[in-house]
């Protein structure tokens, strides 16, 4: 054997051999952690609300959970289960403030020309109304919009990784995470919002951070606001449908 050889061998053993000597025995219990015990919750079958959820839709007995941005009662229609955008109505609201949320909500597009509208599905869930989540009818990229337009998209910032969309009249689920902004004492910006989408069970956002609220005309950029704010849903001349919503609060 050649004695470069015969001398890395006798390094490498010995090194090894000094590593097992000298390294510190940790004791399993060392790496165990019992500083916090998860808090109990009962799971429910998929999509329906947790026991720890608040549930901000799943009939019309909810709708004074909603409100429209003026304050007004929603003039949204309710059938079975769902809620129907009304043309003309404006976006609706939730009552109550949210900061970060786990959030999931159903929603189906109508058949564009039952619907008589050019905006082709057009809606979105506005988290904290100001951040979007699109939704609008985009199945097979029929509709040719801009990729940060089409479903799934944080409106006019990321594009979805793929295109998970199901074709309109069917009911589409949204599973969403949502990290809301930290601001600083002085108001500047601390941390960005992050939001990790799942479009019918597809991941296809993943912890991208938000530039800022949606800006139809223009780019982003943050403004401080309030730690909670109302979630809001968009009317925009199309009857887009949604039901089963319900969002847990991250702290
Ligand atoms: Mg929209």
């Amino acid at each position: 054997m050649n004695y470069r050889i015969k001398y890395t061998i006798l390094f490498v053993y010995l090194n090894l051999s000094a590593a097992g000597l000298f390294a510190q025995k940790i004791k399993p219990e060392a790496t165990e952690d019992w500083s916090r015990k998860p808090a109990l919750v009962t799971p429910a079958k998929y999509g329906q609300p947790p026991a720890d959820a608040i549930v901000l839709y799943s009939g019309k007995k909810d709708l004074d959970k909603w409100e429209h941005l003026d304050g007004s009662p929603v003039k949204w229609k309710t059938k079975g289960k769902a809620l129907i955008i009304e043309k003309d109505a404006t976006d609706i609201r939730t009552k109550q403030p949210f900061g970060s949320v786990q959030m999931h909500v159903e929603w189906k597009t109508p058949n564009p020309k039952e619907d008589g509208s050019n905006s082709r599905g057009n809606s979105g869930v506005f988290l904290m109304g100001l951040y979007e989540l699109q939704i609008y009818e985009s199945y097979q990229d029929m509709s040719k919009i801009y990729y940060n337009g089409q479903a799934g998209s944080v409106y006019k910032q990321h594009i979805p990784l793929v295109n998970a969309c199901l074709p309109p009249q069917t009911w589409q689920t949204y599973d969403i995470v949502f990290n809301a902004p930290e601001f600083n004492p002085d108001k500047t910006l601390k941390t960005p919002a992050y939001l990790t989408v799942f479009h019918n069970n597809i991941l296809i956002l993943n912890q991208v951070a938000l530039k800022g609220p949606m800006k139809y005309e223009g780019y982003p950029e943050y403004t401080y606001h309030a730690n909670k704010l109302p979630i809001s849903l968009q009317e925009h001349d199309s009857r887009v449908s949604f039901r089963n919503i319900w969002v847990r609060e991250l702290r």
